[in-house]
C-alpha cells in the first residue's frame, strides 16, 4: 500500500487524530495553511471526487456533516472557515485518496491564486 492517508487509517503513520469511526478519520493537517486546518477522510480508499460512485454518496455527505460539526466544536461557527475539495491537477490534490480540507481561524482571501 503506497497511499499515505491509507497508512495514517492503518497506524502505520501517526497523525494527530481528531475524529474516528468506522466510515472515516479526521485528522491535524500536518502543514496547517490556517490556525484551524484539519483533514476528513474516508476510510475507503477514493482517489478523488471525479471518480467517487453515486453509490458513496452517503458516506461522502456523513464525511460533510462531520466536518460541519468538528468546525463548529474547534470555535469557527461565528465566523466561518472554508470546505475544500482539490481534485487532481489542476485543482492541486497532492495525495489521491479524497479529503475534505476545513479552513479556520483566519480570514481567507478569494478567489484562490
Ligand atoms: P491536497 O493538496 O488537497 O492533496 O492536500 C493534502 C494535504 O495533506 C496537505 O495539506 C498536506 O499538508 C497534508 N498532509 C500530507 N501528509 C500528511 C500527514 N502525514 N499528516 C497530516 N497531513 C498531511
Ligand atoms: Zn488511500
Amino acid at each position: 500500500m503506497s497511499c499515505i492517508f491509507c497508512k495514517i487509517i492503518a497506524g502505520e503513520i501517526p497523525s494527530k487524530k481528531i475524529y474516528e469511526d468506522d466510515d472515516m478519520l479526521a485528522f491535524s493537517d500536518i502543514n496547517p495553511m490556517a490556525p484551524v486546518h484539519f483533514l476528513v477522510i474516508p476510510k475507503k480508499h477514493i482517489e478523488n471526487l471525479l471518480v467517487m460512485e453515486d453509490k458513496d454518496a452517503l458516506l461522502i455527505g456523513k464525511l460533510l456533516c462531520k466536518a460541519k460539526e468538528l468546525a463548529k466544536q474547534q470555535g469557527c461557527e461565528e465566523k466561518g472557515g472554508r470546505f475544500v475539495i482539490n481534485a487532481k491537477s489542476d485543482g492541486g490534490q497532492t495525495v489521491d485518496h479524497l479529503h475534505i480540507h476545513f479552513l479556520g481561524g483566519r480570514s481567507l482571501g478569494w478567489p484562490p491564486g
